[in-house]
């Protein structure tokens, strides 16, 4: 994907942490697509082929911390990204989105993030359940 909007980006780059991963991100331009606020980026160890981060352009540290723009920011990128994503790679037959807040909730970067992880039939033996498996042993019921 080609990275689009980056001069707009730029202009949302305030109050970046040079002691966090994702402000690095920004500020080195590593981002596949922008919309307003936010960008998105390659999750490092991705769950699935095709995992993408959704983060704010500005040091914030979870979630509930966005504004409301960058709520609705990434509602939309993550609306694109994903008709995009369905489109370019036939394979991927669903998504999961979600949200760790805070440590014991999973949370390991803390600055805020939305994963959109496509999915695939076949990617895993019983995929009943989905992000239920946030608790060992709870995905399936
Ligand atoms: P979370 O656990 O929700 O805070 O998500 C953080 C995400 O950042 C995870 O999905 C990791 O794969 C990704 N991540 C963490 N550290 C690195 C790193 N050094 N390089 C690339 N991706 C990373
Ligand atoms: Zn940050």
């Amino acid at each position: 994907m080609q990275v689009k909007g980056l001069k707009e980006a730029m202009g949302h780059q305030r109050n970046l942490d040079p002691d966090c991963l994702f402000c690095r991100w920004i500020r080195a331009g590593k981002a596949v697509e922008t919309l307003g606020t936010v960008a998105a980026f390659n999750d490092g160890y991705p769950v699935t082929a095709g995992h993408l981060l959704i983060v704010p352009l500005r040091h914030t540290a979870d979630g509930f911390s966005m504004t409301a723009q960058e709520v609705c920011d990434s509602e939309a990128l993550i609306r694109t990204l994903s008709e995009k994503i369905s489109r370019s790679d036939l394979s991927v037959t669903g998504f999961n989105i979600g949200m760790n807040i805070g440590e014991s909730a999973g949370q390991t970067v803390f600055h805020a993030h939305i994963h959109l992880i496509p999915r695939r039939d076949g990617d895993c033996a019983n995929p009943k359940g989905g992000v239920r498996g946030v608790i060992d042993g709870k995905r399936c019921y």
